[in-house]
């Protein structure tokens, strides 16, 4: 566990060592700091980070990190609802304002678009790219 990483980067070494100093400097339980920082740099609390960080999962769709948008294709009614699933923890490096597609303006990184409702689970499977995985 030790060299497990917040996707910001921080390590959770780190993270544990300015917990307690935070946990000291504003006279609050360890835990409340540590939930405070896991806050900040995940977006869940302490125990919920850590059990993410030692278990990413397999399925986005299984992670609190996702979001399923609609991702209707503009140029064919019938599929007004198809959906997308992105990663609110990873940038879009493609977003684009003036596009046409919903999903180039997100700014999350998708991991699946233009899929039909009922595939959006079998097309979200977590992607190598995933922040909760172990970087090389
Ligand atoms: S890519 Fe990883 S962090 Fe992002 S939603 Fe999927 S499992 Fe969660």
């Amino acid at each position: 566990m030790t060299n497990k990483s917040f996707p910001s980067g921080l390590s959770v070494t780190r993270a544990k060592k300015k917990a307690k100093s935070f946990s000291k400097e504003w006279e609050i339980p360890l835990h409340k700091a540590q939930d405070k920082i896991a806050m900040e740099h995940i977006g869940v609390p302490w125990h919920k980070a850590i059990e993410l960080l030692n278990k990413p999962p397999s399925n986005c769709l299984d992670c609190p990190l996702h979001q399923v948008l609609p991702d209707p294709d503009p140029d064919d009614w019938f599929n007004d609802d198809d959906c997308a699933s992105v990663c609110t923890r990873t940038k879009n490096e493609l977003q684009d304002n003036m596009a046409k597609w919903f999903i180039r303006r997100s700014d999350f990184r998708p991991i699946t678009v233009s899929a039909r409702p009922y595939q959006v689970r079998k097309e979200s499977e977590s992607p190598d790219w995933c922040p909760l995985k172990d970087k090389e």
